[in-house]
């Protein structure tokens, strides 16, 4: 039998049970010499592998939430909880989310086929999701870890961040994007600050695609789920259809924040915006907000006025946006975003 494969029908003589405890987890993983054994079956692995099991694959497709063990919290959005948790068997760290939500039978085919969607999902720069779970009214859902946690708490601890920094990390957005756009036919519909994670490698990757469609399908809870209206496009408040487009907008708005340390609308009275729907009119009835071209480049400037056309057919996709000047402007710097990443501000729980 090949090395680490399953071998669901292996007969096993097994010690008598009061011998048994010292060779389970706390998972209820038997745990002798070279076997490995849980309710998913056997797994014969060499000495070597038992000292270094061979790491999780996103194909792996085996995990159960029995065999992680939760490390903290490291995140709280308005769905659910995020949980930094390494997994028993190889050490490995992920990040788990729980969405809770209580929904009719119906609605769970769906979820279910959302789900698979995002974990399908093979680039570099888009977030890993491993495997998800729907148990008991909850989504759980198995991340990978991104130990710099998101540009929102980035941008928290440096308040802006410089063009050239920028064009690096808005390059790989891009390239995400660009694949959920292109090879997934995916509308991401909540790309925000707090949706785009970085790493020590100065990685930054896409997260939470999908997970607004699955919300949006179960019409029934869709207004328990308040996201966010910050960075949703004019023709997508209006109700109208809406297209990859829309994330353009959001893609826009995220960069002038980043660039300038302020959400590009202001509320008009110094309380703050009264309520979402005056913020919603801002964004469908007032001009788009632009760069101030005393403090950005000229490239910048039109960068991000390239992304916020009130009309979505005026915006470049994607790809079109990868050859704009802001992008390409500091092909020939040595950009290291690692070193950016790592060396501002609370260093980052590298694991
Ligand atoms: P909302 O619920 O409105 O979408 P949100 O994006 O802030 O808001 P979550 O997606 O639950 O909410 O994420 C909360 C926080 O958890 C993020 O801001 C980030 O700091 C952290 N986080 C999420 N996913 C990961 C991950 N894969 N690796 C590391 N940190 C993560
Ligand atoms: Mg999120």
């Amino acid at each position: 039998m090949k090395k680490g494969s399953l071998a669901p029908n292996l007969k096993l003589s097994l010690p008598p049970p009061d011998d048994i405890s010292k060779f389970l987890t706390g998972s209820g993983t038997f745990k002798d010499g070279d076997l490995l054994v849980n309710r998913d079956g056997v797994r014969i692995v060499s000495q070597a592998e038992t000292e270094a099991p061979a790491l999780i694959q996103p194909s792996d497709n085996q995990l159960s939430l029995a065999d992680f063990d939760a490390v903290q919290v490291i995140g709280k959005g308005n769905g659910g909880i995020v949980r930094l948790v390494q997994h028993k068997w190889t050490g490995q760290f992920f990040a788990l989310k729980v969405i809770q939500m209580n929904i009719e039978e119906s609605a769970r085919k769906n979820i279910a086929q959302e789900l698979k969607i995002n974990q399908s999902s093979q680039c570099p720069y888009v977030v890993v999701c491993y495997q998800s779970f729907y148990d008991n009214g909850a989504i759980s859902i198995i991340l990978e870890y991104m130990d710099g946690g998101s540009l929102d708490d980035f941008l928290k601890k440096v308040n802006i961040i410089p063009e050239q920094y920028l064009a690096a990390v808005c390059k790989q957005v891009l390239k995400g994007l660009w694949y959920l756009h292109h090879e997934k036919h995916i509308i991401h519909r909540d790309l925000k600050p707090s949706n785009l994670l970085i790493n020590h490698r100065g990685e930054v990757k896409i997260t939470d695609f999908g997970v607004s469609a699955i919300l949006a399908s179960t019409s029934g809870l869709a207004n328990t789920f308040v996201g966010t209206y910050n960075y949703m496009s004019p023709e997508r408040i209006l109700g109208g259809n809406y297209g990859y487009k829309s994330d353009i907008w959001s893609l826009g708005l995220v960069f002038l924040e980043c660039a300038t340390g302020q959400f590009p609308y202001t509320a008009p009275q110094p309380e703050g915006w009264v309520n979402v729907y005056e913020l919603m009119e801002a964004i469908v009835d007032q001009p788009a907000p632009r760069a101030p071209s005393d403090q950005f480049s000229p490239e910048f400037c039109s960068f991000i006025s390239a992304c916020v056309q009130k009309d979505p057919k005026d915006r470049p996709s994607a790809n079109e946006l990868m050859a704009h000047p802001f992008i390409t402007k500091y092909d020939n710097c040595e950009v290291d975003l690692a070193l950016y990443f790592t060396g501002s501000g609370p260093s980052l729980a590298t694991l």
